[in-house]
C-alpha cells in the first residue's frame, strides 16, 4: 500500500516502521525536524510501570499495560540496545510521616489483584537494592517487573530506522488532515493520524496535560532502580539513565501552557529529590523540559479505523507503556483484524461520541 501518516512522535514513528518493514510505500508528515520539537514523546520519562499507575488508572489500563510491558522485551529487542531499555525493576518509598500512603498504595494493589507483583522491604532490604540510600527509609515497596526506556534514544533510533528503510519525511502541517495534503502525499491507499494535540479540529475534547521534568547529573550517586517518593500531594519519580543522569519529574497540571517550568515546580521535585538523598544537591540541573500529554476526555487512549483513515491518539501519560500492545492492535486494524473483545474499550465509537456528547 502507498500509506500518508501525519505526526512523527511514537506512534508515527513505530508505526511507520512496522508498515515499512512490511513492504509498504510510506510518506511521513510533521513540521518539527526528526531531534526535537513538539511531540510528547520526546519529554517523556520512559517509565513502564503499570502497577506504580494502579492507584490512579483505572483496572482496564492497569491491565492493558501489563500485556504491553510483556511485549516490550521483544520490541526492545527489535529497535536494539541503543534505546537502553532496563527491566530492573522499581522501588517505592515513603518518608516517616508518609508511610501509611504506602500501605494505603499496596492496599489498592492488593485489592485490583496485583499484591503478589509487589514485595514489602525493610531498611536493609532496601539497602541490599540500593546501597547508595543506606539506612534512609524504613519501608518500601519493590515492583520487580517494571522497566524503562530512554524516551531520547527510542525516537533517534527509530529515526534511523525509517532512513534506512527510505521512509520520505516531509517538513509538513496537516491542519486538516487528511483533507489538505502536499501532492506527494495525497495519493495513497490509506491515511494514519497520530498527530497528538495537532488532531483536536478532528477529535472534539483532545486536551493537553501539562507535564515538567528536570535532567539532573549526579555522578557521586549510583542509583539502579526507578524510585517514586509517595506524597499526598505530588508523586515524585527519579529514573536513571546511563552517565549518571537522571530525570526527575513530573508534574500534572490542567493546563494547556507549554511555558518553561514553573519556580514552585521546580522547588517541590528538586526539594523531594533532596530528600531521597542529599547528594542531588550537589547534582547539576542538565535541563528542564515541559510538555503536553495528549488525552481525551476519558484519558483513554483511542484506536480507530474509519474506511481509509487510521487513528491513533489520546495515550495521555501512558504512550510509552502502551506502544507495543497499542502499536500491534493499529497493525491488526489494518490487516483485517477488529479490537479484541477485552479492548473494544480503546475502539472509537463509545470514545469519541462520549468526547462529542461531553463537548456539546
Ligand atoms: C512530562 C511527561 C512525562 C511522560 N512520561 C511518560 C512515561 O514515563 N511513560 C509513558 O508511558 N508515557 C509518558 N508520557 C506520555 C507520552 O509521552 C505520550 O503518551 C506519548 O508520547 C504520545 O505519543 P504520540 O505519538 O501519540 O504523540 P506526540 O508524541 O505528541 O506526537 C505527535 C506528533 O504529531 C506532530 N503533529 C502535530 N500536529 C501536526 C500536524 N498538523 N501535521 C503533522 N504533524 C503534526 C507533532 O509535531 C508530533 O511530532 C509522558 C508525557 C509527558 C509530557
Amino acid at each position: 500500500m502507498k500509506i500518508t501518516l501525519a505526526g512523527a512522535g511514537l506512534y508515527g514513528r513505530l508505526l511507520a516502521w512496522r508498515l515499512a518493514g512490511q513492504g509498504h510505500r510510506l510518506t511521513l508528515l510533521d513540521p518539527d525536524p526528526p531531534e526535537h520539537g513538539h511531540a510528547a514523546s520526546h519529554t517523556a520519562a520512559g517509565m513502564l510501570t503499570p502497577w506504580a499507575e494502579a492507584d490512579g488508572a483505572e483496572a482496564q489500563l492497569v491491565a492493558a499495560g501489563i500485556d504491553s510491558l510483556q511485549r516490550w522485551p521483544a520490541l526492545a529487542a527489535d529497535l536494539g540496545s541503543e534505546i537502553d531499555f532496563r527491566p530492573g525493576g522499581s522501588l517505592l518509598l515513603a518518608h516517616g510521616s508518609d508511610v501509611p500512603e504506602l500501605h494505603r498504595y499496596q492496599q489498592a494493589l492488593s485489592a485490583a489483584g496485583h499484591g503478589g507483583k509487589s514485595q514489602w522491604l525493610d531498611t536493609s532490604a532496601i539497602q541490599d537494592l540500593e546501597p547508595a540510600l543506606e539506612k534512609r527509609f524504613q519501608e518500601g515497596l519493590f515492583l520487580p517487573d517494571e522497566a524503562s526506556v530512554n524516551s531520547t534514544r527510542v525516537m533517534r533510533t527509530l529515526h534511523q530506522h525509517l532512513s534506512a528503510q527510505g521512509v520520505s519525511w516531509l517538513r509538513y502541517r496537516s491542519a486538516d488532515f487528511p483533507a489538505s495534503l502536499p501532492q506527494a502525499a495525497r495519493d495513497a491507499d490509506l491515511f494514519i493520524d497520530c498527530r497528538g494535540l495537532g488532531a483536536r479540529r478532528a477529535l472534539p475534547g483532545l486536551r493537553g496535560v501539562r507535564g515538567e521534568v528536570l535532567h539532573l547529573h549526579a555522578p557521586d550517586l549510583q542509583l539502579k532502580h526507578m524510585i517514586r517518593l509517595m506524597h499526598p500531594r505530588y508523586k515524585l519519580y527519579l529514573v536513571p539513565r546511563r552517565d549518571d543522569i537522571y530525570v526527575l519529574g513530573a508534574t500534572q497540571i490542567e493546563s494547556e501552557d507549554r511555558g518553561p517550568v514553573s519556580v514552585r515546580s521546580a522547588l517541590e521535585l528538586l526539594s523531594a529529590a533532596y530528600t531521597v538523598h542529599p547528594a542531588f544537591g550537589e547534582a547539576r540541573v542538565l535541563k528542564t523540559d515541559t510538555n503536553l500529554r495528549p488525552a481525551l476526555f476519558d484519558n483513554h487512549p483511542l484506536v480507530t479505523l474509519d474506511d481509509n483513515l487510521l487513528t491513533v491518539n489520546g495515550l495521555f501519560r501512558h504512550g510509552y507503556l502502551l506502544a507495543p500492545l497499542v502499536t500491534e492492535l493499529a497493525l491488526g486494524l489494518i490487516n483485517g483484524r477488529a479490537l479484541p473483545p477485552h479492548y473494544h474499550w480503546m475502539g472509537a465509537r463509545s470514545s469519541t461520541a462520549a468526547t462529542q456528547q461531553v463537548t456539546a
